[in-house]
């Protein structure tokens, strides 16, 4: 019988978890261990490990057939170009204090995209061989360019079989036309809601007259179509709220999920926020707000989740669980999504164009009036995998992990820092380290959690196995 390798790695509960290739997994203890590194299983680990499916007789079998399926589901194969960030404009009606780009003011001119690069992303979208697209509206402010948003849906309903319309907005100030342009459903608004409502005024709006106005506006929005608006706190490590705080305040406007999500490294606000050597503070709040969520849900009407370490117990679960950009492996970029500047440039995502913005390297792909050029993304996304990463090699949460070579680039102004070093790895060790501990966990209410979180009834004892 031939067994498939298996890393392991300490648990909370004094035992180990052994993950292999194809992310299977289980826990067991040192004894099983010794066995297994001194090559002296006994019969019942044979017995576990063959009918768990972490061995097989030979190559081409039925076990190693299923063992090689389930190991490629868990690899993302980028799909046709479908997934386009249009910036029409850098102005904006706000100055935010962590914005990421740089935005201008409302009446700056020469921010805009001209009627020539308007025509050139159409020619351009017309182009594209999928069938399906997503495209989503960023800024600035992009309902400042309402006229330029309406003919580019205009022109994707007709070309496309399916389209889909983000409009990420501050909903700061709305006008009767902008209101008809986020009615249909095919079109869903993205906006910022900051943790708490003060931070929101001190970090955003600036006055209590003008985050009136946003409440308002947001709860217009809802109204509307509740299942269409999505909203995305920053927290700044520095001034993190209580957990229970931020709950509240998104489960007030009727929100499902919330998004924890530092101030971004990559733009402009990391010279006001920090942003680096964050890992440790960051994760012991994340742990923190799970675990306030996971006693939110025990007694709410309507239970919350957090959306990232959601993701990444979805991505243990089952492979190709690929949906989130920022979490894939290979994460190749600039393929399957590209994002359109203002100015016409191509970036192979918004990261990018900070990180190009700051003057850090120039990640451009060309420009929609001549053509895309991926010469210098396709360097780094030869890089952009963790099958042969010599510290993820041995990691156990390989399978579920992904990469990010812009966000390292980004932060040490190079993508070949031992792994373990990099603010990437830590924060998704600590993520996984959790997912593990809560999915053995007999509590009750950790179990209603995690199976909620999961999109199951119940957490299946399968999906917790033990072998001693
Ligand atoms: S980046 Fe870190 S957590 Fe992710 S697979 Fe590599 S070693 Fe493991």
């Amino acid at each position: 019988m031939n067994i498939v390798p298996l890393k392991f790695r300490q648990t909370g509960a004094g035992e180990l978890i052994f993950c292999d290739d194809a992310g299977g997994y289980f826990r067991s203890t040192d004894d099983f261990l010794e066995r297994y590194a001194t090559d002296d299983l006994n019969p019942a680990d044979r017995t576990f490990l063959k009918a768990n499916g972490h061995a097989f007789e030979k190559a081409g079998d039925l076990a190693h057939s299923a063992f090689s399926y389930r190991w490629a589901k868990r690899l993302h194969a980028p799909a046709d170009l479908n997934y386009v960030i249009l910036v029409p404009t850098l102005r904006c009606n706000l100055a935010c204090s962590y914005c990421q780009v740089s935005r201008v003011n409302q009446n700056a001119s020469g921010h805009d995209w001209d009627e020539q690069t308007l025509n050139a992303v159409i020619r351009w979208l017309g182009g594209l061989t999928s069938e399906t697209i997503k495209i989503e509206f960023q800024g600035g402010e992009p309902l400042l360019r309402l006229d330029v948003l309406e003919r580019v849906r205009a022109f994707a309903r007709q070309r496309f079989e399916r389209a889909e319309f983000v409009v990420c907005t501050n909903l700061q100030e709305v006008s009767d036309e902008a209101w008809e342009f986020l009615a249909p459903q095919d079109t869903f608004i993205s906006t910022s809601l900051d943790p708490t409502m003060a931070l929101h005024e001190r970090n955003r709006t600036g006055g209590g007259k003008i985050t009136g106005q946003f409440v308002h506006n947001l709860n217009r929005a809802l109204g509307n179509s509740p299942t269409r608006v999505s909203a995305l706190p920053t927290f700044d490590i520095d001034a993190l709220p209580e957990p229970r705080d931020v709950i509240e305040t998104y489960a007030a406007f009727g929100f499902r999920s919330i998004y924890l999500r530092p101030v971004n490294h990559q733009g402009f606000a990391r010279k006001r926020f920090r942003t680096q050597n964050i890992s440790s503070t960051w994760n012991d709040y994340v742990r923190r707000f799970v675990m306030a969520l996971i006693e939110h849900n025990a007694n709410a009407e309507v239970p919350l989740e957090e959306f990232y370490f959601s993701h990444c117990l979805r991505r243990v679960l089952r492979g190709g669980h690929d949906n989130h950009v920022d979490l894939r492996n290979p994460n190749i970029v600039g393929s399957s999504y590209v994002v359109i500047d203002h100015d016409g440039a191509f970036y192979p995502t918004d990261e990018a164009r900070m990180v190009t913005r700051l003057g850090q390297i120039d990640l451009r792909m060309g420009n929609v009036n001549t053509d895309i050029d991926r010469s210098i993304i396709d360097v780094l996304n030869a890089e952009a995998i963790n099958l042969f990463d010599p510290d993820c090699v041995h990691c156990p949460y390989q399978a579920f992990c992904g990469v990010d070579v812009i966000d390292e680039l980004s932060r040490y102004g190079r993508i070949d820092l031992p792994r373990h070093l990099t603010d990437f790895c830590q924060r998704h060790l600590a993520i996984f380290d959790l997912v593990f501990e809560l999915l053995y966990s007999e509590d009750v209410k950790v179990r209603a959690a995690i199976a909620l979180w999961s999109g199951l009834n119940s957490v299946d004892p399968e999906l917790a196995k033990v072998h001693r």
